[in-house]
């Protein structure tokens, strides 16, 4: 079941050089965290009951370099939290939406995302994800 906003993604080319806006906002970078597996350096930012997230390119291949090199830096997706991914998704296929992997995998914290393709929303690239303390319910 979706839950709400859980992040809006940003593309930057740089998270050092974006952060000054940030904190000219009064907001504050949580963490900063390396997402190898999809080539990203990301920074989230606390705002209100949900987070911003900055997403920097680790490298020339990875899809937020793609991304801002068609379009320039900006909004890049919308996240909505999940408290049970894995049925999401299906569902998400059963309507015939196209989702962008064979199944939920690992994203940044340890949460279980899924990606439906904008061709599929309208334009808007939709992350699902489900925080990785509540897809280990013994919280490991
Ligand atoms: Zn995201």
């Amino acid at each position: 079941m979706i839950r709400g906003v859980d992040h809006i993604g940003i593309a930057v080319r740089s998270i050092d050089e974006a952060r000054p806006l940030y904190e000219a906002l009064g907001l504050e970078i949580e963490r900063i965290e390396e997402v190898p597996q999809e080539g990203v350096r990301v920074a989230f930012i606390r705002c209100g009951g949900t987070h911003l997230e900055l997403l920097e390119a680790m490298g020339p291949d990875s899809p937020i370099a793609k991304h801002i090199d068609k379009r320039g830096p900006g909004i890049h997706h919308l996240c909505l939290g999940s408290d049970d991914v894995r049925s999401d998704d299906q569902r998400l296929r059963d309507a015939g939406l196209q989702v962008l992997r064979p199944e939920p995998t690992l994203g940044a914290g340890g949460a279980e995302v899924q990606f439906v393709h904008p061709k599929s929303t309208g334009g808007i690239l939709l992350e699902l994800s489900q925080p990785a303390a509540e897809s280990d319910p013994h919280g490991s």
